[in-house]
């Protein structure tokens, strides 16, 4: 499915994203993570957990009212 979209820009690299991330879907380059698209079930928690709004999951999580109709996910 596909993953969230990172902006390195607000990333602060505290890897909350990544330690909390229940299906393993984020690698990482140095100390900033990468998320692994293949891997994200889309269930919306690094959004929630990140503390900078540097994560965006486009089109809303899996389930959610905001997801449209037609997603690539
Ligand atoms: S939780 Fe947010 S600030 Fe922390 S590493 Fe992940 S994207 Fe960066
Ligand atoms: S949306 Fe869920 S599965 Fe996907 S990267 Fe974020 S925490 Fe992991």
């Amino acid at each position: 499915m596909t993953g969230p979209v990172l902006r390195p820009g607000l990333c602060k690299r505290c890897l909350r994203c990544l330690l909390d991330c229940p299906a393993g879907a984020f690698g990482r380059d140095g100390d900033l993570p990468v998320p692994v698209p293949g891997l994200c079930t889309r269930c919306g928690l690094c959004v929630s957990r990140c503390p900078k709004g540097a994560l965006e999951l486009p089109g809303g999580p899996a389930g959610s009212p905001f997801t449209t109709p037609g997603d690539p996910s």
